[in-house]
């Protein structure tokens, strides 16, 4: 299978200025295909067909909207198998979590869908006598959705699927490491019997169609997901034109384990959260702050689960770690076993390449042990298959070392105790927390999003999904005069 991608411009497919070739990271031979590069006279008109399209589709109404929304929800679900296939090939992430991702985009469109029927406003009386008020939502206009290679299907599905809920248009920016289960995304919303323009893709490199598409006056919203540095460039973009902005970011999520945790169980959900997707997720574990008691015990046994972890080709049955997505990623990740062994930290196991059958980007999952937070292991998010130990006397010392960060995504504590998990819930400095579960794996239906540098703007899903993806307007009715 060889497989050429093209853009949806304005309702239809084109071609590009360039291709880039899709390679798979489990396979360096396997030329997944090549994939046309957008240009911005190709933006342009995504943009102005989007703004015509945009009045049509919130004149359609709430019926059609759920109606489409559920038609896209239900395809994903349905070809989650051979999108999900597509997926791991390209990103390289186990095959059941390359289905199991397509599958949960479809839920983020069916549960947009029944949002879209929801009667969202307010009804006030005035201050005034015979005047009444309402609250209304309306659509904030075009969205631009800028998104990672980590999940390249799941994360557009859920700013694409309020987007267009809420009566916005969309003109989405893909990863350019992951373009084909992105294309299978897009080609079923341009399946759908809606306005021309309503929704474009346009794969390319960020530095170009991606700053094109974040800097264009035609551009009402930003819904970013992907590094820090990007998003404070896109933040200030943004600013200078008064558009609205929602970023999501990296982070450096702790786990704090005590010293009454079930210790198998912690193993379990630390290595789950720090080498699951091979550690390439933003609610990964990479900081595991542990009670001295157990500390011994949880970092033998920790190793232990890392070396038995079966690391291979991410289309392969049993595999449940595959390769890390690109050789710069590998690279980066050497990188940082390098600087954590400079620091002093004790490195436990991994650290290295490994070989498999075929050639790809394998690294062996790593558990750095005597860290400290101030290390660069400790303070930088690595992206990576590594994860770091830290030893904590008490609990108030394991939660000041967990709040210690500039990010805030994710945090989570492993105890039986009721006292301690209702502190940590109200002292966590963290935008999504975990109790006696890993960092990594939040639902469809609830907000997700963090604090500090892992954040901006309005939170994503759910019904606080609203908050983004429309504007408010208040209206002051008077009957004028007599009947
Ligand atoms: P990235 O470099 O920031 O890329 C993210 C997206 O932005 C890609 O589509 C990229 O295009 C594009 N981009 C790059 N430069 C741009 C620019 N100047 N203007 C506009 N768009 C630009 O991030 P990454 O390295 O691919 O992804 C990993 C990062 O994403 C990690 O830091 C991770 O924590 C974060 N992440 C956060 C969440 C969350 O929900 N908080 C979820 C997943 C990932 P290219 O195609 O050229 O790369
Ligand atoms: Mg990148």
């Amino acid at each position: 299978m060889n497989i050429e991608t093209r853009n949806y411009v304005a309702g239809e497919w084109v071609d590009g200025k360039n291709h880039v070739e899709n390679t798979n990271p489990s396979d360096l031979s396997d030329i997944i295909g090549r994939h046309a590069q957008a240009d911005n006279a190709q933006l342009n008109s995504a943009i102005e067909a989007a703004r015509s399209a945009q009045k049509k589709w919130w004149d359609a109404g709430i019926q059609k909207r759920h109606d489409v929304l559920m038609a896209i929800g239900t395809a994903l679900m349905a070809q989650s198998a051979d999108i999900g296939a597509l997926l791991s090939r390209e990103e390289g992430k186990p095959l059941a979590e390359g289905k199991g991702e397509v599958y949960r985009a479809g839920q983020f469109f069916t549960y947009f869908a029944a949002e879209s029927l929801r009667q969202i406003g307010d009804f006030a009386q005035s201050v005034r006598p015979e005047i009444d008020i309402d609250v209304r939502r309306e659509p904030v206009g075009v969205i631009g959705i800028v998104s990672p290679w980590n999940f390249p299907v799941a994360t557009p599905a859920w700013k694409i699927a309020p987007a267009l809920a809420f009566g916005n248009a969309v003109v989405w920016k893909p990863a350019n490491l992951t373009p084909a289960s992105s294309t299978a995304m897009a080609r079923i919303i341009s399946e759908q019997d809606i306005p021309k323009g309503l929704f474009s893709m346009l794969c390319g490199a960020g530095s170009e169609i991606g700053q094109a598409l974040v800097d264009h006056s035609g551009i009402d919203a930003i819904s970013f997901t992907g590094s820090v540095p990007v998003g404070r460039g896109i933040a200030a973009s943004a600013m200078s034109r008064m558009a609205k902005v929602q970023l999501e970011m990296g982070s450096k999520n702790p786990m704090i384990i005590m010293d009454d945790a079930d210790i198998d169980l912690a193993v379990a959900h630390s290595a789950n959260a720090a080498f699951g997707g091979s550690g390439q997720k933003c609610t990964a574990a990479s900081r595991l702050i542990v009670h001295e008691k157990v500390h011994d015990e949880f970092v033998s046994k920790l190793s232990a689960a890392a070396e038995n972890l079966k690391v291979g080709h991410a289309l392969e049955e049993g595999t449940q770690i595959g390769p890390v997505v690109s050789a710069a990623q590998l690279q980066g990740n050497l990188d940082y076993v390098a600087k954590g062994k400079a620091a002093g930290a004790e490195l436990i196991c991994g650290g290295g390449t490994l070989d498999r059958p075929t050639k790809g980007h394998y690294m062996a999952p790593t558990v750095f042990a005597n860290t400290t937070n101030d290390m660069v292991i400790n303070r930088e998010e690595m992206f990576a298959p590594i994860t770091c130990v830290m030893k904590a006397g008490n609990y108030e010392d394991a939660l000041a070392i967990a709040n210690d960060s500039e990010f805030g995504l994710t945090a989570g504590i492993m105890t039986k105790s009721l006292a301690r998990a209702k502190h940590f819930q109200s002292n966590m400095r963290a935008g999504t927390l975990m109790v006696n579960l890993p960092t990594a794996g939040t639902d469809y239906h609830v907000p997700f999003g963090g604090r500090g540098a892992s954040s901006f703007g309005p939170r994503e899903q759910g019904q606080y999904a609203a908050e983004f993806y429309t504007i408010v307007k208040t209206a002051y009715v008077h009957g004028g005069g007599a009947i």
